[in-house]
């Protein structure tokens, strides 16, 4: 063979050992792994050939909920309500979740409040005859709520005797960026996670497309879209009063509770979602702007730089805050 034949042989070669390398991220297979953790089915989906990866952030998923589990006995928040008074050390990971839930409190002025626990253990969304709590009892529960008083310097942790923390209202969202993070550092490029009402991604589809995610329909079965927004490698999350509930006497009850009556928020709005970073802000947000309601909510999130939100009204209306329409799809 000629010099330059042979030269011409070695490109070749090289040309197609590096279009392998190029197209070979694209035909990485989709992989889905499923768990149920922190009261709701988690799913995780990605796009690896080392299919283990998944496996692993279920197995995050069960460590992060022994640490932060109100009712798993052990766990920091459960040392914390059962200390009497007494000053607590907590791991990182639960320090910093109680950090952000405080500072949403605060920016919230406390309609995000972390110590709501002694009332939300009055209602039992899940039972197949459910009650209202004793209206006696949840009002001196409501005396209780008051995250001002959780006293934190580093990992230490000091509460009142009596009072009770319930992450219910970001520890998913927590969780959702751990998962994110450790599926990150192995490696993953395109995956999408989804922690019920939260959705968190990593990157884009592998075709270069945008993940869609559905925001629920407030008067239709679970799974029926109202809207559907765009997550490039963001967080989207939702609260609503779909979510948790029951119905008594044509009055809705659901999960996200007054901090000042321990009852279920009365106001306008049927789900918030935000689109954020973080998928622990977008959690703790959703809630403190459900709480806060439509003004006052939407003021919040105005407020919150990288924070965008989509409110829908019972009575079906749809308002965004100044950069959500970047989110939607039409
Ligand atoms: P989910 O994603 O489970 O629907 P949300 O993020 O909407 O939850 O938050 C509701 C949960 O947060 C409740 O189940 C309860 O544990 C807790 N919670 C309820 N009201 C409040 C409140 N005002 N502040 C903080 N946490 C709350
Ligand atoms: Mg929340």
């Amino acid at each position: 063979m000629k010099k330059t034949a042979k030269i011409s042989v070695i490109i070749l070669a090289a040309i197609m050992v590096l279009c392998t390398g190029c197209t070979a991220e694209k035909e990485l297979p989709k992989v889905s792994e499923v768990g149920f953790y922190l009261d709701t089915v988690i799913t995780l989906t990605a796009y690896t050939d080392e299919p283990q990866v998944l496996k692993d952030g279920l197995e995050e998923c069960g460590r992060l909920e022994k640490l932060l589990s109100r009712t798993a006995e052990g766990s920091d928040i459960w040392r914390i309500n059962h200390a009497n008074g007494e000053t607590v050390e907590v791991s990182d990971e639960t320090a910093e979740v109680l950090r952000c839930a405080l500072e949403i409190g605060e920016r919230s002025g406390g309609a995000f409040d972390v110590t709501i626990a002694p009332a939300s253990v009055q209602w039992d969304f899940k039972s197949e005859t459910p009650a209202l709590p004793d209206a006696d009892k949840l009002a001196e529960a409501a005396d209780l709520v008051d995250y001002s008083k959780v006293e934190m310097e580093g990992n230490n942790v000091r509460l009142p005797a009596g009072m009770m923390i319930d992450l219910g209202g970001i520890a998913k969202g927590y969780i959702a960026d751990k998962v994110k993070g450790l599926l990150e550092s192995r490696g993953v490029k395109h995956a999408i996670l989804s922690f019920g009402g939260n959705i968190v991604a990593i990157g884009v589809k592998p075709d270069g497309s945008v993940w869609k995610v559905g925001i629920q329909d407030i008067d239709k079965p679970t799974g029926t879209h109202m809207l559907v927004a765009k997550n490039t490698g963001g967080s989207t999350v939702t609260s609503g009063t779909y979510e948790r509930g029951f119905e008594k006497d044509g009055v809705w009850y659901h999960h996200i509770l007054s901090p000042h009556t321990g009852w279920p928020v009365q106001n306008e709005l049927a789900s918030v979602t935000i689109f954020s970073e973080s998928s622990m802000y977008g959690d703790a947000l959703s809630t403190a702007a459900f709480v806060l309601g439509p003004e006052e909510g939407m003021k919040l999130i105005e407020s919150m730089d990288g924070v965008e939100a989509v409110f829908i009204t019972r009575d079906r209306r749809v308002t965004y805050s100044s950069g959500a329409e970047a989110y939607m799809i039409r």
